[in-house]
């Protein structure tokens, strides 16, 4: 690995002028852990990290709104603070049941929310669950601050919307009254593995009947993806074999899913199909 340095400002201001919005390698460092495995495989050759971690404020906590309608979660929270926060367990308890399968103990102690997001990997966890609960990032940089949908954020396989010199600062996620969600993650060996497919699930359901719902394809295409058309098969209709069979299928027409080292294009295609019906009538188990 080559010399570089490390540096931590204390305000925004300093952070900002310490990042180049035209040099790669000078990049913000949240917990670290994506970016020193691309630094250890000299994939990443950094001259300046920027490091987040005295970014108080905005950058930290995990507040809820006071009438309980949604949460403001700093940039360089770790995933260990969400799994084991109280409220977010209560509120939003997608967040623990995807952290089970999630790396380990070491990773979730240090990754943080923001670099999560920022890394863009499509195989990751957490991204399509944000998506499927409608969060939104605030992304602040010298020019100003903007507050963009998560799946803004991605625009193509480890890319983002992201200039050099933008820094996520933290999320907005609503909690919805009368909707549930889960994630699915379909590993084709270890359950601690990469991904074949992802599919974060939150959907307002009335008995067996889908009042409303948000579907997110990953690892199979190359960003977290609204599944729209099968959205649309489902919305408004009692959950059957025939409804939950159109949605597969249209899941499956209105994606790109590619074969590599997890499996055939074809073979994701089934577990699409297969999964996506499977997390309907789980969530509707859910609430009986
Ligand atoms: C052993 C191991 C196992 C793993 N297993 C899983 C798994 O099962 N599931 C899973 O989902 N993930 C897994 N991961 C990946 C892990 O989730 C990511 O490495 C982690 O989320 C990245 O967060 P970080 O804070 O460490 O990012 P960093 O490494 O600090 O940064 C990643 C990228 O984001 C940028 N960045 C950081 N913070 C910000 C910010 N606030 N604003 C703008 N840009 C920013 C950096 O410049 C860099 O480009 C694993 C990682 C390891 C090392």
């Amino acid at each position: 690995m080559t010399g570089f340095e490390i540096v931590e400002p204390e305000s925004l201001e300093e952070a900002f002028r310490l990042l180049d919005p035209e040099d790669p390698a000078v990049r913000p460092i949240g917990g670290g852990t994506a970016l020193m495995l691309m630094m250890k495989a000299q994939i990443y050759k950094p001259e300046r990290l920027v490091s987040l971690r005295r970014l108080d404020g905005r950058f930290s906590g995990i507040d809820i709104a006071a009438d309980g309608s949604g949460f403001r979660i700093g940039a360089m929270t770790t995933f260990s603070m969400l799994e084991h926060s109280p409220a977010i367990r209560r509120h939003l308890p997608v967040i623990a049941q995807t952290m089970k399968t999630l790396a380990n103990v070491r990773v979730r102690n240090v990754a943080s929310v923001g670099g999560n997001l920022a890394h863009a990997d499509p195989h990751l966890d957490l991204p399509p669950v944000w998506v499927a609960l409608g969060a939104r990032a605030v992304v602040v940089g010298p020019r100003g601050e903007r507050t963009i949908p998560v799946e803004a954020i991605f625009e193509g396989y480890y890319e983002t919307s992201l200039a050099n010199d933008e820094l996520i600062a933290e999320l907005e996620v609503p909690v919805r009254a009368g909707w549930d969600a889960l994630y699915v993650k379909v590993t084709t060996r270890a359950a601690h593995d990469w991904p074949a497919l992802g599919l974060a699930v939150s959907a307002e359901l009335e008995g067996r009947r889908i009042r409303d719902l948000r579907l997110v394809l990953s690892a199979a295409v190359d960003k977290p993806t609204r599944l729209a058309a099968a959205e649309a098969v489902l919305r408004g209709a009692e959950i059957g074999p025939a409804t939950l069979r159109a949605a597969g299928e249209a899941a499956v027409a209105e994606t790109e899913i590619e074969s590599d080292s997890r499996g055939s294009a074809a073979y994701k295609q089934h577990l699409l199909r297969v999964h996506l019906g499977r997390a309907i009538e789980a969530l509707a188990a859910k609430r009986v």
